[in-house]
């Protein structure tokens, strides 16, 4: 049985105040949800304090990024994956279409950082998805598993359970056009394939695959109702406590 995960990447918003209080907002109104990992990922300036005031919450916390060095050194605006561990986060998302977009991340990048975010014990929540041009182009399947393939060779059977992938078609993000659940439930099957044959079928059932565009309270219990899709990955309606918690208890 896999266990949902419906985590909130809080991009680049909020001060650490507004942080705080949308993180002690949403904790009661999480409180009862045990069918799923809750998860949120606010700036890193805000990660301490909130960890700190979440501690015995249910709710984990996640970075929106990491170094692909793992020794401290000379990487001046960088943050290693230890540090993330260091003030409680547990998770970190890595290879999150705006990266790959605005701070050219290449798959080769997204290798390191999974590496990095395993060997500091974090679990690494892996985005991949194609633009609206590859979809177009009939290619959306031939660059997620260029995608997969880039980003997550060289991984042994334990380092698997500290992957989650997001599926994240970029025309859907903060668009509010979102992947019909028919279409997202296509991807994942492909996704879970694809994992399948490139690791084994064991690994490939155990895998947690998110779907991430413009996921919202109105059609979360739709994408959750797909075989395949096992949580979402929230942008925009993550940034209000009640909204997010709408998600999280779709059931
Ligand atoms: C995201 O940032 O990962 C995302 C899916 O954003 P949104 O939900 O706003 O489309």
């Amino acid at each position: 049985m896999r266990k949902p995960v419906i985590a909130g990447n809080w991009k680049m918003y909020k001060t650490v105040g507004d942080s705080v209080a949308t993180a002690v907002a949403l904790k009661p109104l999480v409180a009862n949800a045990n069918h799923c990992e809750v998860v949120i990922a606010p700036v890193f300036t805000a990660l301490k304090t909130v960890a700190d005031r979440l501690e015995g919450s249910n709710i984990k916390l996640a970075a929106q990024n990491c170094s692909t060095e793992t020794a401290e050194g000379a990487h001046t605006g960088e943050i290693t994956a230890a540090m993330i561990r260091d003030v409680g986060a547990g998770y970190v998302i890595i290879g999150h279409s705006e990266r790959r977009q605005f701070y050219s991340e290449t798959d080769t990048m997204v290798r390191r950082k999974v590496q990095a975010a395993i060997g500091a014990d974090l679990t690494a929540i892996v985005c991949v998805g194609e633009s609206l041009a590859q979809r177009d182009q009939g290619i959306a399947e031939q660059v997620v598993s260029g995608q997969l393939s880039g980003g997550l060779s060289g991984l042994t059977v334990s380092d698997l359970d500290r992957i989650i992938v997001a599926y994240e078609p970029v025309w859907a993000i903060g668009t509010g056009r979102t992947a019909t659940p028919e279409q997202a439930q296509e991807m994942h099957a492909f996704i879970r394939r694809v994992f399948a044959e490139g690791h084994s079928e064991n690994a490939a059932q155990a895998l947690r695959i998110l779907y991430g565009g413009s996921v919202k309270p109105e059609n979360i219990s739709g994408l959750m109702a797909q075989p395949d899709i096992d949580g979402g990955l929230v942008g925009g309606a993550s940034l209000a406590a009640e909204s997010f918690a709408q998600i999280v208890n779709y059931k």
